[in-house]
């Protein structure tokens, strides 16, 4: 009946995935693919004997999703993103040298404002929280009280709104929508360590109300 959750950091900008697995049905999710983490999550997915039905990217910068294609084939899972993150996937532009290269990804199916995604006893609902990229969507379950927030929302701060596509102003916005979320919701974002919604309200307040 609850769920598990284990985190990994991965590539060269110490990006979060996470698995999500019920831990009655064995069904688990994987919210976002940095790189090389493929292998860290295939051992977990072996050692705790679930089956990963869905990969959801949050959105389509390069440091989510250098791992998509490897974790799609380990996993035989679906991939699934925002519609607009469908173009970026395509054609992924890291804007800086990398060592590695990101490969082009396809998505399996998309996820929009509302839709829901299933892990087992559980329902995670999409928010699209446009701001850092137009694509960006995060997961929440108001019944586990957990937020998946990608970069829109780390300890003491907000993803970066100076990149192309991001938008300081929109972001304010999806930072009032995500204060409508319970501040007992733990955060689980897409850098750096968890934290509750209600520690970080008061910056939050300050930009939603700007
Ligand atoms: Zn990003």
């Amino acid at each position: 009946m609850t769920l598990r959750l284990t985190a990994f950091v991965d590539g060269p900008l110490d990006t979060n995935a996470y698995l999500v697995g019920d831990d009655v049905t064995l069904e688990a999710i994987v919210v976002d693919a940095p790189q090389g983490v493929t292998p860290d999550i295939d051992e977990a997915i072996r050692a705790g004997g679930f089956t990963v039905s869905r990969i959801v990217l949050t959105h389509a910068h390069w440091d989510h999703i250098a791992d998509a294609n490897q974790l799609r084939a380990a996993t035989g899972a679906r991939v699934l993103a925002h519609p607009l993150a469908a173009e970026r996937l395509a054609n992924p532009d890291p804007a800086l040298e990398l060592p590695f290269e990101i490969p082009a990804v396809t998505l399996d199916g998309t996820l929009d404002e509302g839709d829901t995604v299933p892990v087992g006893e559980h329902t995670f609902t999409v928010m699209h929280l446009p701001g850092h990229d137009p694509a960006h969507i995060a997961l929440s379950s108001p019944a586990d009280l957990l937020l998946f927030s990608g970069d829109i929302v780390f300890v003491g701060g907000h993803g970066r709104t100076d990149l192309p596509g991001a938008d300081p102003e929109i972001m304010n916005q999806t930072l009032a929508r995500v204060l409508t979320l319970a501040e007992d919701t733990t955060v689980y974002p897409g850098h750096g360590q968890p934290t509750k919604l209600g520690a970080e309200v008061t910056w939050m307040q300050a930009l939603a109300q700007s």
